[in-house]
């Protein structure tokens, strides 16, 4: 007799913590995971150390951080001929020591690039690939981060995200801004930023296209101190965050437990709320629940969502 179809989720930066986690936990579920990888190698010798059956994934190059692979990333799944029943939008970088902006292949600031407009890119156009599938169940999910809102205690620590009036952005994003604001470089902000824009994604696909059935939605898992996402910080610092998260802050999540809140969000009927931001909270408790977290103002800032979203399509050239 023929199997049923086994549903299929694509996830970003699948090499490494969170996403790994992810999609070994989609796997376990059931599911068939597209690993997008910018290093193919890597990529398959981390399915095969957390133990991911050989049929329960394909591993696909891509490179979020430039449009072209991003564009013949969504080429390669179509030939596929798989269906698309989720997305989730994972890959990111951080470079806090940096002192001068890195570019990317089309010209514009790294991290910038690579966690938001590859991002943006591959949501719009892989919209049409979830539309299509015949699942009544799809979803878009967009990892966001505690450092986004300034409202919460872990997103107090200066520099504080602020896209301003979006004068970067404006003036094409490519040398001399770095910027989204337009202001003067700091590796920090940008990551921050980027991650404020992960979040009006999120907020302005719903507002857009929710009627489509589709649900999106984003979540903060935890603070995860020991993810490869710290390797560009002070070796010292790497040593100390995940005890300090541990046992000061309370905000340590291991990866493991990090992929399965991906997991949920993306396949438990209970997240199948579009729009929501999900939160288990700053202090991590034992058997803690999720819940739906308010963003920060700047990310519930309509207005700033669609010009946000106006300048990215002209940037990643949608438009
Ligand atoms: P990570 O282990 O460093 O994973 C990042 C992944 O992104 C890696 O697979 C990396 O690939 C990939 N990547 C980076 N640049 C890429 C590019 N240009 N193209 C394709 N893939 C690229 O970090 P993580 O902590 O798991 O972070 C995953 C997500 O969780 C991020 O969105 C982050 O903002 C979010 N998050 C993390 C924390 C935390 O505490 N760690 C907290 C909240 C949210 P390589 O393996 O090739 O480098």
């Amino acid at each position: 007799m023929e199997q049923p179809r086994k549903s299929t989720v694509v996830i970003t930066g699948a090499s490494s913590g969170v996403g790994l986690q992810a999609a070994k936990a989609l796997a376990d579920r059931g599911w068939h995971v597209v690993m997008a990888c910018r290093n193919l190698e890597k990529a398959e010798n981390a399915a095969k150390t957390v133990g991911m059956p050989q049929d329960s994934y394909t591993i696909v190059h891509i490179d979020t951080a430039s449009l072209e692979s991003v564009r013949q990333f969504v080429k390669n799944f179509r030939e596929s001929g798989r269906s698309l029943e989720a997305l989730v939008c994972n890959a990111a970088i951080y470079m806090p020591l940096l002192k001068e902006p890195l570019r990317s292949p089309e010209g514009f600031e790294l991290t910038v690039a690579t966690n938001h407009l590859g991002h943006f890119l591959l949501c719009n156009l892989m919209l049409e690939d979830l539309k299509k599938s015949p699942a009544s169940d799809r979803r878009l999910v967009i990892l966001g981060t505690v450092t986004h809102n300034p409202d919460e205690l872990g997103g107090k620590i200066p520099p504080r995200p602020d896209l301003g009036e979006l004068k970067g952005f404006e003036a094409g994003f490519k040398e001399p801004y770095s910027m989204i604001d337009g202001k003067t470089f700091e590796p920090v902000k940008a990551y921050k930023d980027s991650k404020v824009c992960n979040v009006l994604t999120m907020r302005e696909l719903h507002q857009r296209y929710h009627s489509t059935g589709i649900t999106f939605s984003s979540l903060y898992p935890g603070c995860v101190a020991t993810t490869p996402l710290f390797r560009n910080h002070y070796p010292l610092f790497q040593k100390l965050f995940p005890l300090f998260q541990r046992y000061i802050t309370g905000g340590f999540v291991s990866e493991e437990l990090a992929g399965q809140r991906v997991a949920e969000v993306v396949a438990d009927p209970a997240y199948r709320q579009s729009g929501a931001y999900w939160s288990w909270g700053n202090r991590q408790k034992k058997n803690g629940k999720s819940f739906v977290r308010q963003v920060s103002p700047e990310a519930r800032d309509d207005e700033k969502a669609k010009r946000m979203w106006d300048l990215s399509e002209k940037l990643v050239g949608l438009v």
